[in-house]
């Protein structure tokens, strides 16, 4: 395949903007080569300017659940719009897309609509702070909650007391209210709290992984930070951008039953529309402005466009009995298919799957954390990549992230996809 109006556009575009995108990891970075810009997208297609069609294993980094373009999301903005963009005053829509979220998701009372996942977070956070009166969060290494100052913080040998900030421009100040703890450790995450006692307002944790490829929790980890939530007055943050009415209509907790204390939702929620929102039960949501003292706000937040989009996206899930089913089934099939092509090749390697995330790691090591994410053998996952772009397979240009599948792959899609796998895996 040619992608020789790509890199000119690349070309472009990097005369204008930083790097030439609009969010780093777009820029094939730790793939090499240069990115594929995009004219249109529908079902489980990608169209580029090249005129190639690609299968899309990113669908916009998890929003496209049911596909791209998806009829009714579409014609629901399209009689929105018509209507007025934004007004900055409440519309109905508001209230029809919180009394459906709420009726999906468990142990929520209340929903505040904002414009991204990382506003959802940073907002969590501060929700959070104001309701325990405590300033110190846990996050886990490897964990992305967007990039809001409290989140860009790595982790340092073992189980560090205070983190380091990871990008200038964070303050130590800022750094050092943000303890870091591997994923999957409870033991880890008990001794950070009785270091701390009455100081850790909330663990922040995205309840299955997937910004170090697709990292399941083990067994008794997500129900084990609920005890000791409990047992030390800390709120349990769920962070379902990425798993939210992806893993089940009410996400990881109905999947898992695990109660959160508060849950941030992107991604699916809004159907593609810039959208975020976070969720409590009424206790803590009645501490938000202009209830309570904690303040937050936004001038497009529940506009009406991107509200509309969201709530054509929640019905068509919510009334939809199979599709959870569904694509258990065909990640089922994809992993079963990657499975005997790799283990045949002799390639070490290891295949995370829950529900419709999955994600290749070229180790033959358990991945279950950040460091054992970072074991994988990061050459092999590039040519890996590149092959299976000159495949027209289009997986995420990082070995960190996980694959988003959707309703609208076929079963030849799939197989398809196996046969590029195979022939690529050959070549490495
Ligand atoms: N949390 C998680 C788990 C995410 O995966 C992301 C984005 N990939 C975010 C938060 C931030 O969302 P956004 O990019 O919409 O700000």
């Amino acid at each position: 395949m040619q992608y020789q109006r790509s890199s000119q556009l690349f070309a472009q575009a990097e005369q204008v903007i930083p790097g030439g995108v609009n969010s780093p990891v777009r820029a094939f970075k730790g793939v090499g080569g240069t990115p594929i810009f995009v004219s249109k997208a529908k079902g489980a297609y990608l169209y580029d300017e090249d005129g190639n069609r690609l299968i899309d294993y990113i669908n916009s980094w998890g929003p496209m659940l049911l596909g791209h373009a998806y009829e009714p999301v579409i014609s629901a903005i399209k009689e929105r719009a018509d209507r007025g963009t934004s007004f900055g005053m409440p519309t109905e829509l508001e209230t029809q897309i919180a009394a459906l979220a709420i009726s999906m998701v468990p142990n929520i009372d209340k929903i505040r609509f904002v414009n991204s996942g990382t506003e959802a977070c940073m907002s969590a956070i501060r929700l959070a702070r104001g309701f325990t009166k405590r300033d110190k969060i846990i996050k886990f290494a490897g964990c992305y909650h967007g990039h809001s100052d409290s989140f860009l913080i790595q982790a340092g040998s073992g189980a560090s007391t205070f983190g380091t900030p990871n990008s200038p421009g964070v303050t130590q100040g800022t750094a050092k209210d943000t303890l870091l703890a591997q994923y999957n450790n409870l033991q880890n995450v008990q001794q950070l709290l009785e270091a701390n006692p009455n100081e850790v307002a909330a663990i922040i944790v995205e309840p299955v992984a997937g910004n170090m490829g697709c990292v399941p929790p083990l067994e008794g980890f997500l129900e084990g930070l609920r005890d000791l939530c409990t047992a030390h007055g800390t709120l349990l943050i769920f962070d379902e951008v990425m798993t939210g009415f992806r893993l089940a209509k009410g996400g990881v907790q109905e999947r898992m039953q695990i109660a959160a204390d508060i849950v941030c939702f992107g991604k699916v929620i809004g159907g593609g529309l810039p959208v975020g929102a976070f969720a409590a039960r009424n206790e803590i949501m009645n501490y938000l402005a202009p209830v309570g003292p904690v303040y937050q706000a936004g001038t497009l937040s529940g506009n009406p466009l991107a509200m509309a989009a969201g709530y054509a996206m929640l019905q068509a899930i919510n009334d939809d009995a199979t599709l959870f089913e569904r694509l258990d089934a065909k990640t089922a099939y994809l992993h079963e298919g990657m499975d005997q092509v790799l283990k045949a090749s002799g390639i070490d390697y290891t295949i995370n799957r829950l529900g419709s995330m999955i994600s290749v790691h070229f180790d033959a090591r358990p991945v279950i954390d950040f460091d054992s994410a970072k074991n994988g053998d990061n050459e092999r996952f590039k040519k890996f990549f590149h092959g299976l772009l000159q495949e027209g397979v289009y997986i995420a240009p990082s070995a960190y992230e996980t694959w988003f599948i959707t309703d609208a792959l076929t079963y030849e899609d799939l197989d398809f996809t196996i046969a590029a796998v195979a022939k690529v895996i050959k070549s490495l």
